[in-house]
C-alpha cells in the first residue's frame, strides 16, 4: 500500500477454514469490508476431512453396532454388511448441504471470495493470483496438514485420515498409529464396520491428553469391544508388499496389516507462504502470538491450528470471532484456553472441560475429587453403557474439571463447560435440577455427591 492510501479493505483473511471463515463472517456482521482468500474448499479441514465426515462415519458406525447388538434390546436385528458406497453417499450428502449453506452464508454477508493460493506480501497484503489485496488488518488462518514420521512416506496402504475418509471398502486388518483423538476415532469405526483393529501409541495410554481415569475406563471399553492396542510402544518401520503392509514395532514384534492409518497429530500451514520474511515470528513452525492472538507484527493476527494449543473446530471459531471484534475496536474478553470444551467421539464417548487431576493438584495442591458412575444413571443403564463424570475441584473452591466418558457423552459437554467457565461450586449445581431420565442427570449426581449431599450414589 502506498503510504497513506486508504486500504482497500479492513480485513483480509487466508484461510477459509474454521477460523478464517468465522472471522470473515463476524467482520461482515460488524460492517466491515472483508475478503476471504481460499486455496481449496471453503470449510477447510472440519468440513471437508475433519470433523463432519468422521462424525458421519461414527453415526455410520453406530448404526452398525445397533444393528448387531438389537437382540441385547430383545429387537431381532442382523446384522449384514457395511456398504461403503452407502456409507459415503451418506457422508457426502452431510458435507455437500453444510457446503452449500456456508458458501450461501458468506455470500450473503457480502464478503468478497477470492480462490487461490494466496501468500503474505508484507504486514497489509496478501498477494494471490496475480492480484495483491491489501488491508487495514490481515488474519492468517492457513490451518494445518496431517503429520508423518521421518521415514514413513504416505501412499499406498500407508494412508493418513484424507485418504482413509475415501476408502471403498472396509479393510480386514488395520493397525492405527498414534492413539490421540484421531487415531481412536477411526480405530472405533473401523472396528464397528468388522475390522480387527490394532493401535500402536508410543505415550503409555490412549488419549494421553485427557485425565489418566478416562484413558484407563477407554481402554477397558476398547479390550471389551475387540480393539487391540501397544501404548508405551514405539514404531520402528512399515514395509509395503503385494496386498499387505507390515509395521514393525521397536523391540522386535510387528503386526501385518491391510492397511496403516498415521494419526501422529497436524502441523502447522506456514511454509514459504511469506510470514517470516514479513516479520512474523515462528515457532517450531506455528505462528506465535500474544492472548489477543497478535503476531507482533502491528494489524497481522493469527487464528486457528496455526496457533499452538488445541486443535478443534470451535476454537478456532470462537479466536476468528474474538479477531474479528479486535479490529472492529470491541475489545472482546480473551479466550481461556483451558476452558475449551474437547469431545473425542469414539465409542465410548469422552467428553472433558478444564484441568485434570494432576493438572489441576499441580496448580492448586490441594484438590478434591469426585467419580459418579453411570451404573446408578437411568438412561445410561437404558442405553446399556458404561462410564463416568469425575469432577475435580480445588480444596473448598469452585469445580475446575470435567471429565466424562460413555454412550453419547459428548452432548453433556455444554453444561460442563459452563460450570467450568462461571467459576461454579458444587453446591451452585447441586441446586440446579436436571431432567430425569437424562444422562444429563449423571452431572447433577455428580455435583450433588461433592456437595455432600448424594441421590442416587453411596456417601
Ligand atoms: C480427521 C479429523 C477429525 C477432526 N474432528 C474434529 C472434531 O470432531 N471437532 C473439532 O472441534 N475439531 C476436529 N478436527 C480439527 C478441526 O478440523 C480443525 O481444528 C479446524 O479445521 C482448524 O481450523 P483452521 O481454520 O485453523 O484450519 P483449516 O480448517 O485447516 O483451514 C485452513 C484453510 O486454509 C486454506 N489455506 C491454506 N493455505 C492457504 C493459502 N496459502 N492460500 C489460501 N488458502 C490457504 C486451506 O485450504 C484450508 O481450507 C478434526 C480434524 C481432523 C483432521
Amino acid at each position: 500500500m502506498s503510504a497513506g492510501a486508504e486500504a482497500p479493505y479492513d480485513v483480509v483473511v487466508l484461510g477459509g477454514g474454521s477460523g478464517g471463515y468465522a472471522c470473515a463472517l463476524r467482520a461482515a456482521e460488524l460492517g466491515l469490508r472483508v475478503v476471504l482468500v481460499e486455496k481449496g474448499k471453503l470449510g477447510g479441514t472440519c468440513l471437508h476431512v475433519g470433523c463432519i465426515p468422521t462424525k458421519a462415519l461414527l453415526h455410520a458406525a453406530e448404526v452398525a453396532d445397533s444393528a448387531r447388538e438389537g437382540e441385547k434390546f430383545g429387537v431381532k436385528t442382523t446384522f449384514e454388511s457395511v456398504d461403503m458406497a452407502g456409507v459415503n453417499a451418506y457422508k457426502g450428502g452431510v458435507v455437500d448441504r453444510l457446503y452449500k449453506g456456508l458458501q450461501g452464508l458468506v455470500k450473503s454477508r457480502r464478503i468478497e471470495y477470492v480462490e487461490g493460493e494466496g501468500r503474505l506480501a508484507d504486514s497489509r497484503t496478501v498477494e494471490v493470483a496475480g492480484r495483491r489485496l491489501e488491508g487495514r488488518a490481515i488474519v492468517l488462518a492457513t490451518g494445518s496438514t496431517p503429520k508423518t514420521l521421518p521415514g514413513l512416506e504416505i501412499g499406498g496402504r500407508i494412508m493418513t485420515s484424507e485418504q482413509a475418509l475415501q476408502l471403498d471398502t472396509v479393510p480386514p486388518r488395520v493397525v492405527v498409529l498414534g492413539g490421540g483423538v484421531i487415531g481412536v476415532e477411526f480405530a472405533s469405526v473401523f472396528r464397528s464396520f468388522g475390522s480387527e483393529v490394532t493401535i500402536v501409541e508410543a505415550l503409555p495410554r490412549l488419549v494421553a491428553a485427557e485425565d489418566e481415569s478416562l484413558s484407563k475406563q477407554l481402554e477397558r471399553s476398547f479390550r471389551k469391544r475387540g480393539i487391540a492396542f501397544r501404548t508405551g510402544v514405539r514404531f520402528s518401520g512399515a514395509t509395503q508388499s503385494g496386498d499387505t503392509v507390515r509395521v514393525e514395532l521397536e523391540g522386535g514384534e510387528s503386526i501385518e496389516a491391510d492397511l496403516l492409518l498415521v494419526a501422529v497429530g497436524r502441523g502447522p500451514v506456514t511454509e514459504g507462504l511469506g510470514y517470516e520474511e514479513a516479520g512474523v515470528r515462528l515457532d517450531r513452525g506455528y505462528v506465535a502470538t500474544d492472548e489477543r492472538c497478535r503476531t507482533g507484527v502491528e494489524g497481522v493476527f493469527a487464528v486457528g491450528d496455526i496457533v499452538p494449543g488445541l486443535q478443534l473446530a470451535h476454537r478456532g471459531f470462537a479466536q476468528g470471532i474474538f479477531v474479528a471484534e479486535e479490529i472492529a475496536g470491541l475489545s472482546p474478553a480473551v479466550i481461556e484456553e483451558s476452558g475449551i470444551p474437547r469431545v473425542t467421539y469414539c465409542d465410548p464417548e469422552i467428553a472433558s472441560v478444564g484441568l485434570t487431576e494432576s493438572q489441576a493438584r499441580e496448580r492448586y495442591g490441594e484438590v478434591e475429587t469426585y467419580e459418579y458412575n453411570l451404573g446408578g444413571n437411568g438412561k445410561s443403564q437404558i442405553l446399556q453403557t458404561q462410564g463416568f463424570v469425575k469432577l475435580v475441584r480445588e480444596k473448598d473452591g469452585p469445580v475446575v474439571g470435567v471429565h466424562m466418558i460413555g454412550a453419547r457423552m459428548g452432548e453433556q459437554v455444554g453444561e460442563a463447560q459452563l460450570i467450568v467457565n462461571w467459576d461454579a461450586l458444587p453446591s451452585d449445581v447441586a441446586a440446579l435440577v436436571h431432567a430425569h431420565p437424562t444422562q444429563n442427570e449423571a452431572l447433577g449426581e455428580a455435583h450433588l455427591a461433592l456437595a455432600g449431599k448424594p441421590l442416587h450414589a453411596h456417601s
